[in-house]
């Protein structure tokens, strides 16, 4: 990408290199639940090895609030980087100190050391100038290869970049900013978008700016019945954003005037509770609530999809964690992969989704990140983004 440094340009021989990493995994009784952000650093991690740096790795994990947690150490994290780098990795028992520098200085080329959890510090989500500068203290170059955080202004992603003199993104930053980067410039079209999910709220500003670039926007998941209930479409108790329904009556009338085709579910699967028996329909009785989109609408969007050049999807069409309604969205997966077009999936529930199917062979690009891939898409600059180029190419 043009304005930042990529590995190449960075001088790392002999020199520490402190590495923002999203390690950020899910544990389940202290063991790795789900290993793809590990294999997502793996590229940069083995670049740095050969090129001779000596790397200091540094991330979060979970949310500690400030407080040391031991059940979110990144001390099981670096045990596995161990066994999938068949190398050394040191662990430092805290993110930032004197100790902790002389660990770092104490590297051999090729080395690597992974510091402690950075959220056991409340100066690392505060943003902190002074964690920042203690950060820095450990690298003499810095490299950021943690897309999931790049729009947040978290001290390690933000704060430490000035006092670097050369910065510059991984591998994986490169990956995912040139594959989001076309949906930006001149996407393939039909432009499909597809929207799910729980909140329209968190939705709003990708609706608004996809609305600019796409053909077709899909809105299904729960989001979809404050879009019926602004059509005046009876929802039964379906979830709905009473106070979003204007905006949605909004956004629909401003799809109509930039000619952008609005595809909403036609039926439903609907049950009086999560647990309750489902049943398919086209009008939501009182009493009865929607969890998913019905087989007549998969098919409408598979259709919609299947005519598609450019394929953007965020958000399940339904509570597709219980298998009773994860038909709308293993329908919705099934019609991204087949689609002959160049098809991107936002991280998050959908990239689950695409796993859990077995799909994501056939996706072309799942983003690792799910907040910091929509608010990509709405096409701003990434705050993390923003410091790297600061920093020149
Ligand atoms: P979000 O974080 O906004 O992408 O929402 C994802 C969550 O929305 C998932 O946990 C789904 O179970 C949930 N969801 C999607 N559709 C529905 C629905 N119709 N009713 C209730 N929950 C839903």
């Amino acid at each position: 990408m043009a304005g930042i440094r990529t590995l190449e340009k960075l001088d790392v021989a002999g020199r520490r290199v402190l590495l923002r990493l999203d390690l950020n995994v899910p544990l389940n009784g202290g063991k790795i639940a789900d290993a793809t952000r590990i294999e997502a650093a793996l590229p940069t991690l083995r670049w740095l090895m050969e090129a001779g740096a000596r790397t200091i790795v540094c991330s979060h994990l979970g949310r500690p609030k400030g407080q040391r947690v031991p059940a979110l150490s990144l001390e099981p994290v670096a045990a596995d980087l161990a066994e999938r780098l068949d190398a050394e990795v040191y662990f430092a028992h805290d993110s930032v100190g004197p100790d902790v520098e002389y660990l770092s200085k104490s590297l051999q080329d090729g080395g690597l050391l992974v510091v402690e959890n950075l959220r056991f510090h409340a100066g690392e989500k505060a943003g902190s100038e002074d964690f920042a500068l203690q950060l820095s203290r450990l690298g003499d170059v810095y490299v950021n290869d943690a897309f999931g955080v790049m729009h947040r202004e978290d001290a390690s992603v933000v704060g430490v970049v000035p006092h670097f003199e050369q910065a510059g993104m991984g591998k994986l930053v490169e990956k995912e900013v040139a594959a989001l980067s076309k949906l930006l410039r001149g996407p393939g079209k039909p432009f499909v978008g597809i929207l799910g999910g729980a909140k329209v709220s968190d939705k709003i500003a990708v609706i608004e700016s996809l609305m600019h670039r796409v053909d077709a926007l899909i809105i299904g998941g729960a989001m979809a019945y404050t879009f019926l209930a602004a059509k005046d479409i009876p929802i039964g108790d379906s979830l709905v954003e009473e106070n979003k329904i204007r905006l949605a009556r909004r956004l629909i009338e401003r799809c109509t005037e930039r000619r952008v085709s609005l595809f909403l579910p036609q039926d439903h699967i609907v049950s009086d509770s999560p647990d309750g028996e489902p049943t398919v329909t086209r009008a939501i009785e009182p009493g009865m609530k929607g969890f998913d989109v019905g087989p007549e609408s998969v098919g409408l969007f598979s259709d919609v999809i299947g005519r598609a050049q450019t394929v953007f999807w965020n958000g399940p069409m339904g509570m597709f964690e219980k298998e009773a309604f994860a038909g709308g969205t293993r329908g919705v997966a099934e019609a991204v992969a087949a689609a002959d077009a160049y098809t991107v999936v936002g991280g998050g529930d959908s990239a689950a989704a695409i796993n859990r199917f077995e799909l994501s062979e056939r996706i072309g690009h799942i983003s690792t990140g799910g907040g910091a891939s929509l608010k990509f898409v709405e096409g701003r600059d990434l705050p993390g983004i923003a410091a790297l180029k600061s920093k020149g190419a």
